[in-house]
């Protein structure tokens, strides 16, 4: 809930800043690590920005997915189900900081 809740904020705050009456769209780049779901993102919204300019307005959420780097052949990958080995030779790979972010990336006023 308290994620939603800066993104409201936040997104409030610039409105506030451009002058603008309604927020039509807010452009969201969540990472698959962060653990925060869309849908509970969604829910929250509806419920804190009523009364805001942004009451209504459309989330668009683009998904980033982590990344791992092979330790032997040096390939970068996307985690496969249930494994974390390089999907080109088998090793195990380590976790590259890829997939953690989550923030504003624009919105879209009228
Ligand atoms: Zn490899």
């Amino acid at each position: 809930m308290s994620i939603t809740e800066s993104i409201v904020n936040m997104v409030s705050d610039e409105a506030k800043k451009r002058n603008v009456n309604k927020v039509t769209k807010i452009n969201i780049v969540l990472g698959e690590l962060t653990g925060f779901e869309e849908e509970s993102i969604r829910f929250y919204f509806d419920v804190l920005s009523e009364g805001t300019p942004l009451y209504g307005a459309k989330l668009d959420f683009k998904k980033v997915k982590a990344e791992f780097k092979c330790r032997s052949c040096g390939m970068i990958y996307n985690r496969g189900n249930f494994t974390f080995k390089c999907p080109y030779c088998g090793s195990s790979g380590v976790l590259i900081e890829k997939g953690k972010e989550l923030y504003i990336d624009s919105i879209d006023v009228e």
